[in-house]
């Protein structure tokens, strides 16, 4: 565990010393497991080998809002619980066997723990109920644009969550904004200008690759993003402090990574209520092969598999 991060552990107290130790534990964990937007730029200069692993007994298979605003109203399932109704025409399209399901927005959202003045608070899988079956969505970096991905998530209404970098991804913004608005009330939220292993970094340094990437953000969708994910999941005090100056509101972690064809976990063999997916935008040079649209629609499946609802994860925060 990173010496800033202890500290910020042991600084707090009760439910929320617990929730925050346990977070970090596992980011450190999710990083040596899964590494974050291991997409091969990134991490070619970085030096870095990608940790990103398929299990060898595994064979490749076949996987609105309005502009301006992603907070609000589209959500699929919002106050009802039951499953949307495109979906159900569309699932079978997209190699489901079932219509998936969505959670409705909760009626009360679960007790994030605060963080300390002038520090983002760090989420790696949000506090929902024991019984209570949902997971959420992420994809990061975006260096894959299919328009097909595009059809899939606006026929299934997925509610993804962004986390995008400049240098990969605004080569098409435009493609994201179409995800955006495609009544899935998907979001747009930060992964930095150039997907940098912030630990590396002074306070300014990190502070210009959030900060930088706000601004573009809001520049070019119109809303300063929420959301902040460090690259590799790789973090410190001084991202805590730099993430809060560039306003953002949360520092979102994860500890389930979708890989090509399976999940891998952080902790445990399978999905935990509440827990936050992490996936890429990512094509067959960097899937073996496998397109974006095959790996989601594993994904789907394995989340069905395990009687799991898909919610969105503005709507708990
Ligand atoms: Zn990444």
């Amino acid at each position: 565990m990173h010496r800033g991060l202890r500290r910020h552990a042991t600084a707090r107290r009760g439910r929320a010393r617990r929730f925050v130790a346990g977070t970090l534990a596992a980011g450190a964990l999710a990083l040596s497991l899964t590494g974050c937007g291991d997409s091969v730029d990134p991490i070619e200069r970085l030096g870095r080998k990608t940790a990103e692993k398929t299990p060898a007994t595994e064979t490749p298979a076949k996987e609105t809002k309005g502009a301006g605003s992603t907070a609000g109203s589209a959500v699929p399932s919002a106050g009802t619980g039951s499953p949307n109704t495109a979906s159900d025409e569309a699932y079978k399209k997209w190699g489901l066997t079932a219509p998936l399901q969505y959670a409705p927005k909760p009626a009360q959202k679960p007790q994030i723990p605060k963080a300390a003045p002038g520090k983002v608070p760090v989420i790696d899988r949000i506090p929902v109920p024991a019984d209570d079956k949902v997971v959420f969505l992420t994809f990061d970096d975006g260096a894959e644009k299919d328009p097909e991905f595009l059809k899939m998530a606006a026929d299934l209404k997925l509610p993804i969550s962004m986390f995008l970098t400049d240098n990969v991804a605004s080569s098409d913004y435009g493609h994201f904004e179409k995800l955006r608005d495609n009544g899935s009330a998907s979001t747009i939220n930060n992964h930095t200008l150039t997907h940098p292993n912030l630990r590396t970094l002074s306070y300014e340094a990190q502070k210009h690759e959030i900060c930088g990437q706000q601004d573009r953000l809001e520049k070019r969708f119109g809303q300063r993003p929420p959301l902040f994910r460090p690259p590799f999941g790789n973090y410190n005090d001084d991202t805590l402090r730099a993430a809060s100056e560039c306003g953002v509101s949360s520092l979102l972690l994860w500890r389930v990574s979708m890989q090509i064809n399976n999940f891998q976990y952080a902790d445990g063999s399978a999905l935990k209520p509440g827990d936050i997916i992490l996936a890429h935008f990512r094509g067959p040079s960097e899937l073996k092969g496998a397109t974006e649209i095959q790996m989601t629609t594993r994904m789907l499946q394995r989340i069905q598999d395990q009687g799991y609802r898909i919610g969105r994860l503005e709507d708990y925060l």
